[in-house]
């Protein structure tokens, strides 16, 4: 892509492309391996596909309601009660979006006014800088700092002013893959509730903990429930991230305001996937339990092969992601030390310090995806233990 004209809207500057796009049109430039964008290259259920072509075969390829077909959003609320013992109600709580992309971005169109403020943990998945901007809202981040990247509860404290307006969470966590704990979460509560703010939180790697970990969404804790919109996707849960299916749920104003910012961008969205992603919450739950035992195997396979380097390894509790800190390869920050990466290994990572303001704390961190095939991640690791990966020579 070219840069954006001069005559975009102010509301899009500075803003910059998304980094994923970038360094995917890397790997494809270079043949490199792609370890950098979070997609996985096995598909999801085979059942699930067929489903979605009975729907097209069926004729289910007008317009969805715009809220989402009732056999989505009943699927949704039953998986709200099965995993959390939440009662939704199917007709006024639950919205179903294209993507938790679609999501996020309507919950903050339709919350942030020009000048409010959004608290959000650094470093930030790059679309909430971006919908943030675009809502005229301004961003105050809580930085999760290596190694261990806790929620830090004096720096969310002083994050928020009295035009603080809501709270953007994400946990599990990316890039981290730190799953916030039920301490931290009341943490969050406490401060939500004292100073009279909204929880907008991303929790598409739900189901993708390892460890024995456990998800708690904060829409569960006391008091939480009618200020909170939580935000998920069949994306992450069934390995469809192409399919762009996506849910709120929350209490029943807040899901109407999200609804009214969605009708106006896609107004409804893949028809025929919903009827498939509605059979996938009924009946699939043991092929994202399983996918977890298999991501994990696969964290351990890539901690360990990056261990062998002479980087800093953050060993995840969730989601497709590995941390990294490179700095002893004498770059001075990750982006370059990524775009050197193609040609001195023929591996394409992310540079995390493009999701940070905390421009020290980002500055030498990578990220590195496992949601891949074994031989993948292997091929990976081997490419990266033979290559010369230090920069000499200023
Ligand atoms: C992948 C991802 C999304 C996007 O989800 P879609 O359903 O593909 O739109 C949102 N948030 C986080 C943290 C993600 O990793």
């Amino acid at each position: 892509m070219v840069d954006p004209s001069p005559r975009t809207a102010a509301r899009l500057h500075g803003i910059e492309p998304t980094i994923f796009a970038e360094m995917s049109a890397l790997a494809l430039r270079t043949g490199a391996l792609n370890l950098g964008q979070g997609f996985p290259d096995v598909d999801g259920p085979a059942t699930v596909v067929d489903a979605a072509v009975e729907a097209m075969r069926t004729g289910r390829n007008q317009y969805a309601p715009g809220p989402g077909f009732p056999e989505l959003r009943e699927a949704v609320v039953a998986h709200q009660q099965r995993h959390y013992g939440l009662d939704v109600d199917p007709a006024t709580q639950v919205v179903v979006t294209a993507g938790a992309t679609e999501a996020i971005a309507a919950a903050l169109l339709a919350l942030v006014d020009p000048g409010d403020e959004v608290v959000v943990l650094e470093p930030f998945y790059d679309s909430y800088v971006a919908c943030i901007a675009m809502a005229g809202g301004v961003r105050r981040g809580v930085t999760l700092r290596a190694p261990d990247f806790r929620l830090d509860a004096d720096a969310l404290r002083a994050a928020v002013t009295d035009r603080t307006k809501l709270v953007l969470l994400n946990t599990p966590h990316n890039p981290t893959g730190a799953v916030l704990t039920r301490e931290e979460l009341q943490v969050v509560a406490d401060v939500a509730v004292e100073h009279d703010l909204l929880v907008v939180t991303d929790e598409v790697y739900e189901h993708l903990l390892f460890d024995r970990r456990e998800h708690v969404p904060i829409c569960t804790l006391p008091g939480m429930w009618d200020r909170t919109l939580t935000i998920s996707s069949a994306g992450k849960t069934f390995s469809f991230t192409g399919w762009k299916v996506g849910w709120v749920t929350g209490p029943a104003d807040l899901v109407a305001s999200v609804y009214a910012a969605k009708q106006w961008l896609t107004f409804s969205n893949a028809a025929p996937m919903q009827p498939a992603v509605a059979e996938a919450l009924d009946k699939e739950t043991s092929f994202y339990e399983e996918l977890a035992r298999e991501l994990e195997a696969k964290r351990d396979l890539l901690c360990e092969g990056l261990a062998g380097l002479d980087v800093d390894v953050y060993v995840p509790e969730a989601t497709y992601f590995v941390t990294t800190d490179v700095r002893r390869y004498g770059y001075d920050d990750s982006l370059a030390f990524c775009l050197a990466l193609p040609e001195r290994a023929g591996v394409v990572a992310i540079p995390s310090q493009v999701f940070y303001d905390d421009r020290e704390e980002g500055r030498h961190k990578v990220r590195w995806a496992f949601c891949k095939e074994r031989a993948v991640i292997e091929k990976g690791v081997r490419r990266l233990a033979a290559a010369d990966l230090y920069q000499t020579g200023g």
